[in-house]
């Protein structure tokens, strides 16, 4: 029976600011960043491999919080972890000290991500199948003896998440004969990083239409005339039956969000993504009133599943954006997924940075053959650092391939590692 020998954490940074990768309205130097584990068992050929997603700065901080972690579970066998995982994960989240400055939420939530991320690799890789696969095939009621309902069985009751997946698993085999030969559908933010020129945004978004994108986002909420400016090259681009998103990266007050989404609403927005403070419950419900059936889109900044389950009760939101990296991985984020499937609301992945497309295709397949009911079907996608990765996701025709091999995780090339560990990698040394 294998068993955790270490656990290595590393502060792996790549210099994307440089290419103005990943620049919005807030977000103006992102140095995209991986807080990253190793977790190694006494089977050589067993390691899992877990990451959060930072810009740069900080991600020191959740390497340190993950350490903390440690003495939690070394000389744990495999199995004993996949048991206990829901009160494992509760001793981290709810560890008396730690939680002092969370609790459940920032670095504390990030870093329990990594390592849990890791986790659920190991122990899907132990039982040779990708994660999607793992999870879907786990009796219904020891999956959410895995999982956390606490603080919102006021939203949704274990009873209820074991119906909603029984309902699905009627359908499960022609679902997931489906699944693994279409794909899931995805939409690119890669065309309209602010950063970025017209003329960069302009080719780029004639290269990605000409790749089959249908579904394109731009970020907008520095400068308003130049919003409009950019909303109406892209628009020209893609025509009328392409799908445009626009995102704000929280910029704006609520009032503010009112008189610029008002301003731009003639482009047809599909949605808008954080107008305003990612905390701010009421205040999105009075933009959605007072923009005249725009939708609004939320959640990579959500911070923990609480959270949600106001936004959601609340019908702050039209679209739920979950983070595979700022929430505390799967314990917490399935549950969001049924509370969002008992109340009908699609759900649209959020991905880009460091590994998070990766972790999303899994979590977007078990979404569509356990979870929702919704038909709307549609996750991020934005190609960055996947030249670092091993595995990185596979796109075709605007669809994430299903993936196939064992595991949940995002690995970073050895070479990769040693140029840019942060800061003394090669890359670092001296600067
Ligand atoms: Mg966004």
């Amino acid at each position: 029976m294998s068993k955790i020998i270490d656990i290595i954490v590393k502060d792996i940074r790549f210099p994307t600011s440089l290419d103005n990768l990943g620049s919005d309205s807030v977000h103006v130097d992102c140095d995209y960043s991986a807080a990253y584990v190793e977790i190694f068992s006494d089977d050589k050929d067993l390691k899992g491999i877990g990451l959060t997603f930072t810009i740069g700065k900080g991600n020191d901080l959740c390497v340190a919080c993950i350490k903390h972690f440690k003495p939690l579970f070394l000389n744990k066998n495999i199995t004993e972890i996949e048991k206990n995982i829901n009160s494992l994960w509760r001793s981290c989240t709810n560890h008396s000290q730690l939680r002092w400055i969370g609790p459940e939420k920032g670095v504390i939530q990030l870093s329990v991500a990594a390592l849990f991320n890791g986790f659920w690799d190991l122990i899907s890789k132990y039982h040779r199948k990708p994660l999607w696969k793992y999870i879907v095939d786990l009796n219904t009621e020891d999956l959410l003896n895995k999982l956390s309902f606490t603080y919102i069985d006021d939203v949704i009751t274990k009873e209820e998440a074991f119906n909603i997946i029984e309902g699905k698993k009627n359908n499960i085999q022609i679902a997931t004969q489906s699944i693994i030969k279409n794909g899931f559908p995805c939409y690119t933010t890669a065309a309209g990083w602010l950063g970025y020129s017209d003329e960069k945004m302009i080719n780029l978004t004639k290269k990605y239409l000409s790749e089959g994108w249908t579904h394109f986002k731009m970020k907008v909420g520095q400068d308003i005339d130049r919003d409009i400016h950019r909303c109406k090259l892209v628009r020209e681009i893609i025509g009328k039956d392409n799908l445009l998103m626009i995102d704000a990266n929280q910029a704006w007050s609520v009032k503010e969000s009112i008189e610029n989404i008002n301003k731009l609403k003639e482009f047809d927005l599909y949605f808008v993504e954080e107008p305003t403070n990612p905390d701010d419950i009421l205040g999105f419900k009075k933009i959605k009133n007072s923009v005249g059936g725009v939708k609004l889109a939320t959640g990579e900044m959500c911070q923990n599943r609480i959270v949600f389950k106001q936004f959601l009760e609340n019908k702050s939101l039209d679209f739920c954006q979950i983070d595979s990296c700022r929430l505390a991985s799967l314990n917490e984020i399935l549950p969001i997924l049924l509370m969002s499937s008992k109340l009908n609301i699609p759900v649209i992945a959020h991905a880009g940075g460091v590994g998070l497309c990766e972790y999303v295709q899994h979590l977007n397949i078990i979404n569509q053959l356990i979870i929702t009911n919704n038909t709307t079907y549609l996750s991020e996608y934005a190609e960055s650092c996947s030249e670092h990765l091993t595995n990185p996701s596979i796109i075709k025709n605007g669809h994430y391939v299903t993936p196939m091999n064992s595991g949940y995780s995002a690995i970073i090339k050895k070479d990769s590692v040693k140029k840019f560990q942060f800061p003394n990698g090669d890359y670092w040394k001296g600067k």
